[in-house]
């Protein structure tokens, strides 16, 4: 029994490698199948007999009920930057200074998140995130699903390796388009998607959505003596190691090679960030050794936002939810940072006139990090007619004439009956910051609209299952679905709904304190404009867009719909105590965070009772800072202010 078993492991994960790693299968997936559930229902029968490398591990789910911590027995580095060739000499000049013959191996900085695996006499044992470097998280059943992962190696090895879990392009570009069409917010970039991931509860979802490695480190100590060397063995030990490394003896060729990756680095089919430059020489590695944060043996080349030229085909304008028109340019197609751009936001009219952008112009497009690509100016030689840009006089929607503010760079359609601000403002409505209604995105309420089912937010609560049935791609339990959410949305605490009513000058943060003062919208409605404008930051702007929202008779019959309907309009958030941890600190937050998203920090450090504020000055009390923090963590130091990290604000 036991011998078959084996026989079963050894070819199913031979024709999985092929499958996966080579995209060469030798056998059919019926045959496959056959194999894989004779060994499911052996594994059953036998729970004793389960073979460590069983392909079974990888798939099919339990929920997690959380992540414990694990402290990483050799820390976790991060790398002193460099953004310019200036800044690479003087790496190699302190380096060069002890070692002159040093060389160097280049390595593809692959953009996603550390993690460290270990192994115990050859079976993968634990799998943890980075962390602060010294505590991570045991992430083991999750990275069991990366199917390039080995569970076993073929020598019965303890030892310990890093390398980077990152989301293929391919992969991201899946996950989503289903996200979009099922409503859910989309993820910005791989490196966040395969962040997310990693973080599931639920192994199944990270089984399915193809996440992939690359090994670099052997953490424990080595009996390698080359940085090379211990890629090598990386392969060897099958794990997947980048293709992408080059051994080089001068700073001269460091530089080549960058150039050399910046060429391709639109090919890869992933993400990166950069270059990472380390000693070759593990004993000259020691040799230099660290300083506070990281080696000084090693250095992270970190390329600048692309630019590149496209040519202006058109420009469409689209109404948003407050009535603002916005104009996107129509592009050639170029790849800006892996990923096809063919429109780019051109902000506003202003722009367009500040940066004389005409007709048929050849524009500099670029994209930095997360931000969506917008057009940076004009290639003036390359201008082709003087014939200015048509800016429209009416709405695109509604046809009513267009406003153009004196103290806005906007223009703007002020009909409250415009079909296209009133979809705008249903999305809103039911995203994610707002009442949260998962599956009703922008697609399924342009749809609603369209059929005249829904005409204002209080119509998504007189919605049936029948009414939606008559919408393409909605089955029985998809419809059920839909509807279940509204109903769960009805809960929500009062802000949820303050902030998705689309109230000018009303974002998610004010909407937050304005209930935490007056628990109630109805109480809200009430307020004296002073009482409004004298809580903190908000002022006289807030107080009396405010005033104005609810003075209208059409609002009032609005919130007495939504209350009729069931929808909870008091607080629900617990008030913050004046003893609560960080009560009356001043907090500002940097760096990319591992575990944490931005807003998520954002609200648990407002939980504790500070205040987060976007910059550092003499008034801040706290720097929370992730990893690539910059001029913010300097300012802090030079300020003397108390830095503190994620791991640090998690144990809060
Ligand atoms: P930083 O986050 O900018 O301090 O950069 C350090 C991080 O770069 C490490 O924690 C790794 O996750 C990541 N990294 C990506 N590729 C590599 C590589 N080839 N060698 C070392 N670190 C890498
Ligand atoms: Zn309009």
């Amino acid at each position: 029994m036991e011998t078959r078993m084996k026989e079963l492991v050894t070819l199913l994960n031979h024709y999985a490698e092929e499958y996966y790693t080579k995209d060469a299968p030798s056998v059919s997936d019926y045959e496959y199948d056959k194999l894989y559930r004779e060994l499911v229902a052996l594994e059953e029968a036998h729970p004793e007999l389960v073979q460590p490398n069983s392909p079974t591990h990888r798939v099919g789910g339990t929920i997690l009920k959380g992540f414990e911590k694990y402290q990483h027995t050799y820390p976790l580095y991060s790398l002193q930057d460099a953004f310019s060739y200036e800044e690479l000499v003087a790496f190699d000049q302190r380096v060069r200074k002890e070692f002159p013959a040093v060389t160097y191996v280049c390595e593809l900085k692959i953009d996603g998140l550390s993690i460290s695996l270990s192994y115990v006499e050859g079976v993968l044992e634990t799998g943890a995130t980075r962390g602060d470097g010294s505590i991570g998280e045991n992430i083991t059943e999750n990275l069991k699903r990366v199917r390039d992962i080995p569970l076993v190696l073929p020598e019965p090895l303890t030892l310990t390796v890093r390398g980077e879990c990152y989301m293929p392009r391919a992969s991201f570009d899946a996950v989503n388009l289903s996200r979009q069409e099922n409503g859910e917010a989309e993820f910005a970039n791989p490196r966040n998607a395969a962040a997310g991931t990693l973080r599931q509860l639920d192994t199944k979802i990270v089984a399915e959505r193809k996440l992939a490695t690359f090994l670099y480190q052997e953490a424990s100590p080595t009996d390698q003596t080359s940085q090379e060397k211990v890629l090598a063995k990386l392969e060897r030990l099958g794990f997947v190691v980048n293709p992408h490394h080059k051994t080089v003896t001068s700073i001269e060729q460091v530089w080549a090679y960058i150039q050399e990756v910046a060429a391709m680095r639109d090919q890869l089919p992933y993400d990166i960030d950069g270059v990472v430059i380390k000693v070759n020489d593990l004993a000259i590695q020691e040799e230099l050794g660290f300083t506070v944060k990281a080696p000084k043996w090693a250095v992270a080349y970190k390329f600048p936002a692309e630019e590149k030229e496209a040519k202006l085909l058109s420009v469409d304008w689209t109404v948003g939810r407050t009535g603002v028109v916005t104009p996107t340019a129509n592009l050639t197609p170029v790849q800006l940072a892996g990923t096809t751009v063919s429109r780019a936001t051109l902000h506003n009219v202003d722009y367009i006139a500040e940066k004389d952008i005409r007709k048929d112009d050849t524009v500099i497009v670029y994209k930095a990090g997360d931000i969506i690509p917008a057009v940076l100016r004009v290639v003036m030689d390359k201008r082709v007619s003087e014939e200015r840009l048509e800016i429209p006089s009416h709405c695109p929607s509604c046809q009513s004439e267009l406003l153009h503010f004196e103290d806005e760079v906007a223009l703007r359609c002020i009909n409250p009956r415009c079909p296209a601000q009133i979809k705008e403002g249903l999305a809103h409505f039911a995203s994610r910051d707002a009442m949260n209604i998962t599956g009703l995105g922008p697609a399924v309420v342009e749809k609603l609209f369209s059929k005249e089912l829904v005409q204002d937010v209080a119509g998504i609560y007189r919605l049936t299952v029948d009414d939606l049935l008559q919408l393409d791609g909605f089955k029985e339990k998809s419809a059920q679905k839909l509807i279940d959410a509204i109903q769960a949305s009805k809960g929500n605490s009062a802000e949820k709904l303050l902030f998705g009513l689309g109230i000018r000058h009303v974002g998610s943060k004010a909407s937050q304190l304005l209930l935490q003062e007056f628990h109630s919208i109805p109480a809200l409605a009430e307020a004296e404009v002073e009482r409004i404008a004298a809580i903190d930051s908000l002022g006289m702007v807030v107080a009396e867009s405010l005033k104005r929202y609810f003075a209208q008779e059409g609002s009032q019959l609005l919130l007495e719909e939504l209350k009729d309907a069931g929808v909870n309009l008091d607080y629900l958030g617990q008030k913050v105590a004046a003893d609560a941890p960080l009560s009356g600190k001043t907090v500002v937050l940097t760096g990319k965070l591992e575990r944490l998203t931005r807003s998520e920090a954002k609200a648990k450090l407002e939980a504790l009772g500070a205040k987060v504020t976007g910059s550092v000055s003499k008034n801040t009390d706290l720097l929370v800072a992730g990893s690539d923090a910059g001029s913010k963590l300097s300012k802090a130091q030079e300020l003397s202010i108390e830095i503190q990290d994620e791991a640090w604000l998690e144990s809060l």
